[in-house]
């Protein structure tokens, strides 16, 4: 028998049809799977697991630093725009990351990648992570968190605590009370540090008589009702470029930032520092805030706080401290005194990314006035209603996630003494790092450590004499610089170890230089002393290449 054609058309048309539904059939099972807890998937889950597990070991019990794969190449596995149509199974898309994503992730926690403030993480964060994404908690709204909104503002008064000091009676008033704000969970220290400057100007230029304040009117308006011409923040040159954003955010602009100059200890200059708060008064000019830096971002110095809390009170101003990579140090016994002054602020910020040894994610803002928040509150109808405990109405963010579970396991887990030992050994590693290298004649310190932040160079043979004498001209320090410059991308690319790089401006005899200098952040307490000699001899060895391969450019120039 055969079929006619209409007859053979519609039976494609039929076969077309149900191959679509049992393809339908087989995403929608396949899809529903992936949400549904039964003893199936949790198998299927465990078995997940295993495999991300080996993935992770893989790539933590990796000692270099990087692959030296090119750049250009993993770019070029990335150019594909289109949505996979059908669900790739797990265990391809697994390979599939390990052989093109985590291969070339960069190895932040081994012991030789000692050049950012990005590092290794205690092993507990690890499952926490799971229960966290498990539970899945928006702490936005209680509707959605609830006990993750107490849990958090326990940890932050722990922190706060350690800032401020205040009484028991205090923190008994305060820790759980919903009109309070001891602290702000973000995302990071640059959230911390706009939130910060927020809170500042819409408290200085806020609602009075018939005015409704800067938060309802704008800085226009506010700025014409107080009768100022301008609004200006005041920190040293060497504050993070988080404040330009801030500066730029809140209206200032960021011609609005005033940037004091540094001494050669990469401290505000005092002097100038009052001067500039003299010259802003002059000219009717509002000041929003003044900003104390306690770890600058390159060298780790800190400004002299206690001499600004004293500037700041005097002008009645809001004095704010970016303690993001130095705060941590309220830890130590040893150097605790070094962020003296801090006690006095009105706000500060401290990454528990960076030396609280806790995942990206977060930063945290403290307020020495539990109502300052109070200026920056936000409700609406559907969720965070007046009166209530939802966080997020004193917030920057929307949903936000429970990292609040990091930092409190962090404190608890590791302790006053825990953290106290990792500030320590940081600290003393790096002075050990410093002295190695003013003991080399390859190498030139370039600022005395005050905590785990190091800025160094490599000199080249025929310019050591000069370095010893001191007389190195600019044209000099610009073919260090290039070399230097060499040094570090090259290391880069070798992967073995690993030091960043940052540029100095350095005034001698009335003159500015612009030096560029390798940078060390020792913050992963598994370095030792040999992995510390192993990245310099690494750059002694590959600025040795760098000189022969020069010596034979220029030979080549001369042929
Ligand atoms: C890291 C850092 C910041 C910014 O913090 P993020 O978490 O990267 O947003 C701000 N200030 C200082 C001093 C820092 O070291």
């Amino acid at each position: 028998m055969t079929l006619s054609k209409r007859q053979q058309e519609m039976t494609k048309q039929n076969y077309i049809a149900e191959t679509e539904q049992t393809l339908q059939y087989t995403i929608a099972e396949k899809v529903t799977q992936l949400f549904t807890p039964s003893s199936h998937s949790v198998s299927v889950e465990s078995e997940m697991d295993l495999q991300v597990n080996t993935l992770v070991n893989d790539f933590l019990g990796e000692i270099n630093t990087n692959t030296d794969v090119d750049l250009n190449a993993l770019v070029s596995k990335f150019t594909d725009s289109k949505v996979p149509v059908e669900p790739y199974n797990f265990d391809s898309y697994v390979e599939y990351l390990a052989n093109n994503v985590v291969a070339h992730s960069i190895r932040t926690s081994s012991p030789r990648f000692i050049g950012h403030m990005t590092s290794a993480l205690p092993y507990f964060v690890r499952p926490l992570a799971k229960l966290m994404t498990a539970m899945n908690q928006n702490v936005v709204k209680m509707e959605t968190a609830k006990v993750l909104s107490p849990y958090e503002r326990q940890a932050l008064a722990m922190m706060h605590r350690l800032i401020y000091n205040f009484s028991d009676d205090f923190y008994t008033q305060h820790i759980q009370n919903s009109q309070s704000t001891l602290g702000i969970l973000v995302s990071g220290g640059t959230a911390a540090n706009i939130i910060a400057l927020w809170c500042a100007r819409n408290a200085s230029l806020g609602p009075k008589d018939g005015f409704a304040g800067v938060e309802k009117e704008g800085l226009a308006a506010a700025l014409d009702y107080y009768g100022y011409k301008g609004a200006v923040v005041i920190g040293s040159d060497l504050m993070h470029y988080s404040f330009d954003k801030a500066a730029d955010l809140l209206g200032i602009g960021m011609h609005g930032l005033i940037k004091v100059p540094t001494n050669c200890n990469n401290e505000v200059d005092l002097q100038a520092l009052r001067q500039a708060v003299a010259d802003c008064r002059a000219q009717n000019l509002h000041i929003i805030a003044i900003v104390g830096v306690a770890g600058t971002t390159d060298s780790g110095n800190v400004d002299p706080l206690v001499a600004i809390a004293d500037i700041a009170q005097a002008a009645n101003v809001h004095f704010h401290v970016d303690a993001a990579w130095g705060g941590p140090l309220i830890f130590s016994e040893q150097h605790r005194h070094k962020l003296a002054g801090i006690e006095r602020s009105d706000s500060v910020t401290i990454d528990g990314h960076k030396q609280l040894y806790l995942p990206m994610g977060i930063g945290m803002l403290f307020l020495r006035e539990p109502q300052l928040a109070a200026s920056i509150e936000k409700s609406a109808s559907y969720t965070m209603r007046k009166g209530s405990f939802d966080l997020g109405k004193r917030a920057l963010e929307g949903s936000r996630p429970g990292m609040a579970l990091f930092l409190h396991a962090g404190l608890n887990l590791i302790g006053l003494k825990g953290y106290e030992f990792l500030i320590d050994e940081g600290i003393r590693k790096t002075q050990y790092m410093a002295a190695r290298i003013c003991a080399m004649p390859e190498f030139e310190l370039l600022a005395e450590p005050e905590m785990n932040l190091l800025i160094y160079r490599y000199i080249p043979e025929p310019f050591r004499g000069l370095v010893a004498k001191n007389q190195l001209t600019e044209a000099d320090n610009q073919q260090i610089n290039q070399f230097n410059q060499r040094l570090q991308k090259m290391q880069r690319q070798a992967g073995r170890t690993f030091i960043s790089r940052t540029t100095k401006t350095i005034t001698c005899l009335g003159e500015k230089f612009s030096i560029t200098a390798l940078r060390a952040v020792l913050a992963n307490p598994l370095t030792t002393q040999d992995d510390i000699d192993a990245v310099l001899n690494d750059q002694i060895q590959i600025a040795s290449e760098l000189s022969m391969s020069n010596s034979l450019e220029t030979a080549e120039n001369v042929a």
